[in-house]
Parts: C-alpha cells; structure tokens; sequence
C-alpha cells in the first residue's frame, strides 16, 4: 500500500534526506536531522502525492486516502509531547507548514500555533504559567489561519493587512510602538477584535475546532501550490506543476516564551560573498514571522557578525552591546549548541546551510535546514574553499556550479542597496545581462551625444552596430532573445533589455512613454540585463569582483571537458575577450558587421548598387584591404587556434541607406541618378529576406563576392604567416540547402586560395566548411560532408526554419504559446532537442559516416545554453561556440555534460 504520511521524532524517522521528491525538501530535512541526532520536534509530512491528488482528482479524493493516518499520526506527535490536540488543559499545538521539493521562498504558506481555541488558550496559559505568552500565541494564530486559510486580505494593493490594521488602531490608543509592550489584556482584546473581522468580512465565525483547523491549513497548503506567484515562479525556474507541494505538521516550539527564548534564522557560510563564517538574525521572545517581518531589528547571532553589522549601520559598539546584542554574549551556552548544530549540518550535507531555530526557554530546536540560496560569487567560493577543505571531491565541486549563476561575475552589477530605492518602470527579456545607467537617445548616430547614453529602439538592425557599441546599454521595445539586438549586446557583452513591449516610442517626438511617465532624449535611465527591468534615473553600479577562485573553477572545468569551447567574435577586441575567458578559436566570425564601419559602408553599397561585374570588381577591390586587416586583426588575436570565418549571410538590402540624404549622396559618389539608387533599393525589397536573397545565394549570383572574402582570408593568414604569426583560418560557407551549393561556393574559395599562393609563392592550410541550418542541409548531411571539412550547427537559422518560426516576429506569439504551455521553452533560447536536436543528430552521424573525423560544432545562441551545451556533448560533437562573455559558462557546463556522460 502506498504510504502518504512519514512521521519523525525523537531521534526517529520514516523519511530521509534522499526523499525530497515525496517529502519536499523540509519534511526531506526535519527526517535526516532526526536521524543525525540534532533535535526536532516531533511531526509528520503528507507527501506530495496527496497534493497531485488533491490538484487532480479533487479535496475528498486527496483527503479520503489520508485522513486516519493523519489521526493517527497526530496522536504520534500526542504521545512523544504528552499533549493532546484539541485538549482545553494540555492541547497539543502544531506548525502547519508548505515544503516543495526545492525551496521556493515566500511563495506559499504558514500557519503556526495551530490548535488554539477559547479553552486551550486558557489551558496554556495555566500551564505555562505565561498568560501574555498564550493570549500572544492565539493573536498570532487567529491573525495567520484568518490570513492564510481564511482569506482575509487586503481589498485594495494600496491598503495594509486588515489586522495590521487593527493592531496599529491599539497601539495608537495605547500610545505603545512595539507588539512586545501589549499586555495579555490588549492580546485577548485583539483576539476578540480579528475574530469579529473575520466574521464581518467572511460571514463566517472563526474555527474553534482544532480538526477543522488542521483540515483547513492542509487544504490551504495545497492551495498555495496553485495560486498565482507560486505557478510563477514555476515558470521561472522552470519547476513542472506536477511536482506539488508536500505539508508538515510540527509540534510547536514557542521562541515567545520571555526572555529566555527566541527564534532565528542563520547561515552556514556568507550567501552573499561565501566567506566561511557562520551568520545569522536572532530576535529574544519572538516567533519566526517575527525575524523577516521587519517590525523589530533583529541582532546577529555572532559577536564578530555584531560588530560588522554596528559599523554598516553606524551604531556605536556600547549602543550595540547594551540594545543590540549577539546571540553569543545573550545566550552563550545556547549559541555554542547552536554553532556545533550548524557545524554538524554542514558537515552532514556537505553544503552551506540555510537554517531556523527556536529556543524555548532555555532549549534549543532546529525547525529547518536546506542548502541555502546564494550569489554567483558565494557559489564559487563555497565550491571551491569546500574543495580546499577536503570536504567534497573535485567532480562534486564542479556539479555546485550553476553555470548560468557565472553571469553575475562577468558584468558589472547594480548595487543591492541602491536597487531597493528604485521602482520598475517596464520589464522586457534579460537579453544580454550587466547594468547599465546613461542618458536616453533614439538613434543609433546619436549615442556619442552623451558621455554615457542608453540606446531607445523599438527595434535595432545592423546599422545601428557602432551606436550600440557606444552606448552603456541598448533597450529595445521589440525582439526576441535571438533578436538583432539581443545577439549583438550578448556578443559585446553590452547590457541589454529586449522586447520591452510596454515601452511606447516616438521617435519625432524624442520621446517614450513608460508606466505613464514620458521620457525625453537626455533623460536618465538604468538598465539591468539580468532581469529586464528598466529604472529611472541613475542606479548606482558595482564591480563584482572575479576572484581567483573563478579561475581555480574554470581550471577545473578544463581537467574535465571533452568539447572545446570556442567564441563568436567579429572584432580582435571580442577576441581577446573571449581568449581570456578561456576559447580556444573563433567558431563563428560574421563577417557583415565588417562592412559598417566609416568608409566601408560606401564601398558595400556601391557594390551591391552596382549593375554590372565591372562595377563590383571595382568597389569590392575598396573593400578588400578592409577585410584583409580585419582578419589579420582577428587571426592574430586568435593565434593558435582555429578561426571561422563565414562569407557575407544577410540579404544586401539591410546594407543599402533608407534615407533621401544617405541616398542622394551615395547617387553622387557613383555619379548616378538618385532615381536609379531608389530603383536598385526597391528591387532589392524582398516579402520574406530571411528565405530570400541572402547566404550562399548572394555568393552564387555574386561570385565575385565570395572570391574576394576568399581572397581577403587566405591574404591574411599568409601576411600573417610572414610575421611568424600561426594563423588557422577555416572559410565557412552560410546557409547550404543542397551539395551543389557547397560544392559551388568551395570551387570558387579553392580556385581562388590556389591562385593566392601562386601569387604569394607560400601557402597556408585552411579548412574549408558549411554551416547547417537549413533542414535540408541536415537531411542530406551525408552529401554535404563529401564537400565540407566541418560541420558548424547554425541552430539560430535551424530552429527557425524547423519550427516554421521567423525569429524576428515570434515575439509576438512565443509568449502565449509558453503562457499556455503549448511551448515549455522559447525554442530560441533552449535546443528543442525532440525536434530541432534529432536533425543535429542525424546530420552528426550522417556526416561522421561518410567523414569520420568530420569536425562539427554549434555557433547558433544555443551554443552557450548549458541544458543545449549537454546534448551537444552527448551527441558528440567537438566543440560548441558562443559570445565572448559565455565562454566560462560554457567551459563549466562541457565539463558538466562530460562527467555526466562518461559515468
Ligand atoms: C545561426 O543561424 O544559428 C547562426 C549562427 O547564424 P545567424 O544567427 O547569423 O543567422
Ligand atoms: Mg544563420
């Protein structure tokens, strides 16, 4: 028979640590602690298959396979207290608390001091002798299962808690500003006072039987799996629904028994910066909503953490000793009880702790311990001092690593306090992480205008690259993570917020519109790339502060990785970037971003203007020694390593000027009409341009153009080599369908790479390859491999064209179709390995079959996408490539997909 209830206590227990999925994490935890002999108290965890029922099947199906057990387990807790629930001298009372199987703070609920009626309170309050201690228990309980079970909330936002209400209403009258200063008088007048509420707002009297409570505060724990936030948060991070939520119910152990108990909250080790230091809040005579309430300062647990917090705070160290002592000089015995507690845990679970307590009188209880949340930085320094301390192994250390957490070391952060004074404006997609503060322009040619400006656009395109560049960051009301300025940001590892739909702009005006507050060109705002929110005015920023224990991880990512990992780089400066990130060769270097910049631009439009070859021979030899510097720049910056370089991809017309002025000057400089230069632009409008005129197409229609890359390559890799310079240049040829294709373009690059040497008298090995991203391409992999020398996954083009998908509109629908889970991730951002994953699947063995030491990689986003990274290893590719500033996640994650796959 199924078990769905797991008691523990008194050194005993049904569950253990190994057991999150059915006992969610606490329950998991409140068994192990049990079994480890650091004292709980006693209870029992529903699993979280009775919440799947409950969300399933309904209430009574959930509640009919629980319901004796649950009796029964409550007289468990009975026995090993010596209460008895629902007793009017000794009732027992219990913590009724929510426990998925990762912890998912704040988002669901609590009801303490379960099991208090008119009578029982009366019974503790003899027993205890401590009638403030009793009425204060039953106002806390009324005030929780009115708020939790019971509904009562606030009917406006702008409102406060009705019985926050009522409490401020008594202090007022009593002139008294702390909770602490009631008398058990005033706590039975609350009492009575909530109760009335909750009848007037409710219609209905206030529980009085403890089983209607417990049954009550069960439902409300599931309940709080499906309500809003929760299922938000889910999101997220990415949780399923289906996991539910698991209910323990605790005996409970009161920290608001006088002065000699109190309630905290502390860490094994710093979560903000991982220092090895124990650290937490402590409150004397409190329970624990008490501690992150914020209505009283809670005190360090440590003398050490004390004295920190009293130079931060500015209090002097006598106002400190006397009005805000530690834990360590209150209660010296318990502190050292709990220092051995939390060493014990540590050391148990080989993980910094995240931990509550409660003292009662004189006693010390552990009611949680979890693996606590922390920074990026924390992260790796707890890894790694872990790792020195002998205390987990080098595989473990790597596995603590969440790749995508490095983010945090590599881009400069917004200041956590600062942020706290700020509100949210808009929020778009965290397409390029970082901070960024700057005055607002509109137009890319404008961003100079401001020593430090962020750039406004409702959307960017490859004209607005060196605005972009100049900018603190780019915001752009339109686009998707895979969208122009998403990928160029990422790639300059430039701040951006993308998609930011809520942002209106009007580009005459020099305006937008954000939450109803206009902003003009000069205005103020802060960007922050890691979350998509935008601020107003100036955030202060912060360095993060990459230490050395980063680079003590990413030397052991590289003792485990069997892929390389390469970058995505068009300029020398993304390349040495990246090279001190730790790629190893440039898996794709686009090379139209080449033709922006000054004087290129002229020469690329006269090109493409052109109407005869003579006309583009001569503006393509302008543009030749451009590309020749730009690779030797490159090859240079690269030494060493492969370098792959792909011929020009996008379609001409996002080249040629939209402007009458830019177009009348370009009709002079060719010394044609500007009627003829409007002509030739028309012609160039395609209805579709991503499945139009654009990669190897161009290079077939325009063979000179791939002549001339070609050139421009092997030029560079030999001027280079004449230095002494150990340049590696490998030609990759965009968008193939079809061997003909390839076939057609490599007779071009290798005519022309023979005639260079002849010229040269030297030669240079070069490789000589295609990207795959049409569906074709893949289906046909074993052809193409009989031309190509490597394979690199364009998954960018490959998922667009596989899913039917333009990746520059699906901004518009992606979000629906993930809001009703039609999609469970933006196939843009994540691999759909069941889908996009078996054509790169198939491509990689077609083409290994024909070709077995075909090299193949990735250059599509998805190439520094951890979940991605991992297929990528299983398939077997060879190395994955990805913007400079994912290079170390990328190189933690092929370390974590090759320790996974080679068990
Ligand atoms: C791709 O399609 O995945 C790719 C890398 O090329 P681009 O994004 O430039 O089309
Ligand atoms: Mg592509």
């Amino acid at each position: 028979m199924t078990k769905y209830v797991y008691t523990f206590g008194n050194g005993a227990a049904e569950g253990k640590a190994d057991m999150k999925n059915l006992l969610g994490g606490k329950g998991a935890n409140l068994a192990e602690m049990n079994l480890i002999g650091v004292p709980v108290p006693p209870g029992f965890t529903i699993t979280t298959e009775v919440c799947t029922v409950y969300n399933q099947k309904g209430r009574d199906a959930a509640i009919s396979l629980i319901k004796s057990v649950v009796e029964n387990s409550v007289s468990y807790i009975e026995n090993l207290t010596g209460t008895k629930f629902g007793d009017k001298d000794n009732p027992c009372l219990v913590s009724v608390r929510s426990g998925a199987r990762v912890s998912m703070p704040g988002m669901m609920d609590t009801v303490l001091n379960l099991g208090l009626n008119d009578l029982a309170v009366q019974g503790i309050a003899k027993k205890s002798g401590n009638p403030r201690f009793a009425w204060d228990s039953y106002r806390r309980f009324v005030q929780m299962y009115g708020d939790v079970v019971l509904g009562m909330k606030p009917d406006n936002k702008e409102d406060i808690d009705p019985f926050e209400a009522i409490i401020e209403e008594l202090k007022e009258q009593k002139g008294i500003t702390f909770d602490t200063e009631f008398t058990p008088e005033d706590l039975k007048h609350l009492v009575v006072q909530f109760k009335a509420a909750v009848l007037r707002k409710t219609g209905q009297s206030f529980p009085d039987d403890p089983w209607e409570q417990l049954w009550g505060a069960v439902y409300a724990v599931f309940d709080s799996w499906m309500t809003p936030r929760a299922i938000y948060y889910r999101k997220l991070n990415g949780y399923p629904e289906d996991w539910g939520t698991a209910v323990n119910v605790q005996s409970m152990v009161f920290g608001n028994m006088g002065p000699t108990s109190a309630t905290g909250v502390a860490f094994s080790r710093n979560a903000g910066t991982g220092e090895d230091i124990f650290n937490g809040e402590y409150l004397i005579n409190a329970q624990g909503e008490d501690v992150v309430a914020g209505t009283r300062t809670p005190q360090e647990i440590t003398l050490e953490g004390s004295k920190r917090w009293a130079v931060l705070a500015g209090i002097s160290e006598n106002d400190r000793a006397k009005n805000y002592p530690s834990l360590e000089e209150t209660m010296p015995d318990l502190y050292l009880q709990l220092n051995d507690v939390q060493q014990k845990l540590e050391n148990h679970y080989t993980d910094m702790q995240d931990i509550e307590f409660t003292i009662q009188e004189g006693r010390l209880w552990m009611l949680q311990t979890r693996s606590g949340k922390r920074t990026g930085a924390a992260m790796v320094k707890i890894a790694v001092d872990m790792l020195e301390q002998g205390m987990i192994d080098e595989k473990t250390a790597m596995a603590r690593i969440d790749a995508n957490k490095l983010d945090e070391l590599l881009h400069p952060i917004f200041d956590t306090e600062a942020l706290k004074s700020t509100s949210v404006l808009a929020k778009g997609l965290p397409a390029s992480p970082g901070a960024a503060t700057g005055q607002v322009v509109f137009f890319a040619d404008e961003a100079s205008k401001f020593e430090k400006s962020i750039l406004v656009r409702i959307e960017t395109s490859p004209e607005d690259l060196e605005g972009m560049n100049l900018a603190q960051g780019i915001l752009t009301a339109r686009g998707g993570m895979t969208s122009h300025a998403a990928v160029v940001a990422r790639g300059m590892g430039k701040c951006c917020v993308s998609g930011a739909g809520s942002v209106k702009i009007d580009y005459k005006a020099r305006k937008m519109n954000m939450d109803g507050k206009i902003f003009s060109e000069g205005d103020w705002i802060s960007l922050n790339g890691s979350t998509g929110e935008v601020y107003e005015g100036k955030v202060q920023t912060m360095n993060p502060g990459v230490t050395g224990d980063f680079g003590k991880i990413m030397d052991l990512a590289d003792k485990f990785t069997r892929m390389t990992v390469r970058t995505n780089a068009d300029t020398p400066n993304d390349a040495r970037i990246a090279r001190e990130f730790g790629a190893q060769g440039i898996g794709l270097c686009r090379t139209e971003h080449m033709f922006f910049e000054g004087e290129r631009i002229k020469a690329m439009r006269e090109m493409i203007l052109s109407s005869d070859n003579a006309g583009r021979e001569k503006a393509l030899a302008k543009l030749l020694p451009y590309q020749r510097s730009d690779f030797e720049g490159i090859f240079e910056a690269m030494e060493g390593f492969g370098v792959t370089v792909r011929l020009l991809d996008p379609p001409l017309h996002e080249f040629v000027p939209h402007q009458q002025a830019t177009q009348k000057e370009l009709a002079k400089e060719m010394g044609i009409s500007i009627d003829m230069v409007k002509n030739k632009i028309s012609e160039l409008e395609e209805f579709n341009p991503m499945l139009g005129h654009r990669g190897c197409r161009l290079g077939i229609t325009y063979p000179e153009i791939t002549a001339m890359q070609a050139r421009a390559i092997i030029e560079a890799a030999l001027n280079l080599k004449a230095k002494g310079i150990d340049a590696r240049p490998e030609i990759m040829v965009p968008l193939v369908g079809t061997v003909a294709e390839l076939k057609n373009q490599a007779d071009i690059i290798r005519a022309t790479a023979e005639k260079v040497f002849k010229e040269k008298g030297d030669s240079i090995d070069y490789l000589l390859g295609t990207m795959i991203e049409i569906p074709r391409a893949a289906l046909t992999a074993d052809h193409i491999a009989a031309e190509a020398d490597f394979f690199s996954f364009g998954t960018n083009d490959l998922t667009q064209m596989t899913l039917g998908y333009s990746r520059d509109d699906a901004g518009k629908f992606l979000p629906d179709y993930l809001a009703k889970g039609i999609l469970k991730q933006d196939p843009f951002q994540i691999l759909d390995q069941s889908g996009v994953g078996q054509l790169v699947e198939m491509a990689f063995k077609k083409g290994r079959t024909v070709k077995p030491k075909l090299k193949v990689g990735i250059c599509g986003e998805h190439g520094g996408e951890p979940s991605s990274i991992e297929f990528c290893d299983k398939v077997g590719l060879n190395y994955v490539s990805c913007s400079p500033f994912r290079v170390p996640i990328a190189r933690v994650a092929a370390a974590q997909a090759n320790i996974k796959h080679s068990k």
